[in-house]
């Protein structure tokens, strides 16, 4: 060995001072562990090129035992820690990558010894099997940076932290990616024509969604005429839902829909448009109620395709039946909510309601439109309420007689102050 490798021994070692006699141990502790890692690099080529190749003997351990004067033990565990640390080629060439590259380069350094190398070496082997490469990778890294420094039973609280992080359950497989959000939703169309929807959220999108419905689910307070809101909480969910898609298929950012509001498409007959009796095809999947269809095409929340007796796709309203951004927005100011007599409900909750149909040869301009929620909208289509424009171009609403056998006009007045 060369005088610039080994560090100077001093003359008269008994004279040596306590801090000079310590200074000496880490030296040639450091020295000694450099040397072997890189002797360990030795070992690694031979074990690549074949020790019987090079040498005659069938593995490198067996070789080097006769080398080193070692039992065939000893020298098994040295040329397993060689090839643990640094990377090795198979017999087609390919590279081999070490097992713990990072442990290599601390031990190359003299940082660490063959002791907490072989700890690190025994924590990773119990690393459970499913353990992701990146996982692994990982848990290395931090065992070997934490070896510079650290002590066996550090290194050993490492393997507990590290098992626990990779394993939080103790038994169950775990995901190799743990953050990853998990949402399924699936919907299928039940022979009955109902769609069933269902779904598994992760905590973060489930606690999103149950905010979304419980803001939109609210009950109805109890309206001018004493009537509660009667419906089931999942009732109310299933509207919520449906205003959660209305708001989102408004949005003008919306998906693929080319500038129309929707992509469903509602096909159905000129007469059972115009009198709401009868049937309309859904999207090729299913029917649904003239009546509905006839709501679903009034402010296009489906895009009618319009056939006359003969099967022929018409005209009808293709021009005048969208209402423009511009119509929508004078409107959103006029009514400034749902129009309907005592509705809260917030403009962009509401759908614009043609007063006289388009279907009819009603004009998409504000003089025959009104902002409706989803709920009113319904109710105005399906029920004995009427709307009509009054003189000073606001709406204004008819109850059914047996609501109010006087049938007295009614306007919303929560939207604005009272002039
Ligand atoms: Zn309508
Ligand atoms: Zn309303």
């Amino acid at each position: 060995m060369s005088e610039t490798f080994l560090p100077e021994l001093p003359q008269e070692l008994w004279r040596a001072g306590e801090l000079e006699l310590a200074h000496g141990v880490k030296q040639f502790l450091q020295v000694m562990r450099v040397a072997s890692a890189a002797m360990g690099r030795f070992l690694a080529e031979i074990e690549s090129r074949g020790s019987k190749d090079l040498y005659g003997y069938g593995s490198t351990a067996a070789w080097f035992a006769d080398v080193a004067g070692l039992s065939r033990g000893e020298a098994q565990s040295v040329v397993k820690r060689a090839i643990a640390l640094n990377p090795t080629r198979g017999l087609d060439g390919s590279e081999v990558p070490a097992v713990a590259p990072t442990t290599g380069a601390v031990a190359a350094e003299g940082l660490i010894g063959e002791h907490r190398i072989d700890q690190i070496l025994d924590i990773l082997k119990r690393l459970p099997a499913d353990t992701s490469a990146e996982d692994r990778e990982h848990a290395e890294k931090v065992l070997a940076n934490l070896a510079r420094d650290a002590g066996p039973r550090q290194v050993a609280k490492a393997e507990e932290d590290i098992l626990g992080w990779l394993d939080p359950d103790g038994n169950e497989p775990k995901d190799p990616e743990p953050k990853q959000p998990r949402r399924e939703v699936t919907l299928e169309r039940r022979r009955d024509g109902f769609w069933k929807l269902t779904g598994l959220l992760d905590d973060e999108l489930g606690a999103r969604t149950a905010a979304a419905l419980e803001a939109y689910a609210k009950p109805r307070p109890v309206d001018e005429f004493g009537q509660a809101d009667l419906r089931m909480k999942c009732e109310r969910q299933g509207d919520a839902w449906a205003e959660l898609l209305d708001l989102a298929v408004a949005c003008p950012d919306q998906p693929g829909t080319s500038g129309y509001r929707t992509l469903v498409h509602v096909t159905i007959g000129l007469e059972e448009l115009k009198t709401g009796i009868g049937k309309a095809c859904l999207d090729f999947v299913g029917t649904m109620t003239a009546r509905d269809a006839r709501m679903a095409a009034c402010d296009c929340l489906m895009l009618p395709v319009v056939m006359n007796a003969a099967g022929e796709p018409l005209d009808v309203g293709r021009l005048r039946r969208f209402v423009t951004p511009g119509q929508r927005r004078a409107l959103n100011i006029r009514d400034r909510g749902c129009a309907f007599p005592g509705c809260h409900r917030k403009p962009k909750n509401c759908h614009a309601h043609h007063i006289h149909h388009w279907a009819d040869g009603g004009p998409t301009d504000l003089r025959n439109l009104v902002l409706l929620c989803g709920f009113h909208h319904r109710l105005i289509h399906h029920g004995d309420w009427q709307v009509r424009m009054a003189a000073d171009g606001l709406p204004e609403f008819i109850p059914p007689q047996y609501l109010d056998p006087l049938r007295r006009i009614r306007r919303n007045t929560l939207h604005r102050a009272p002039a």
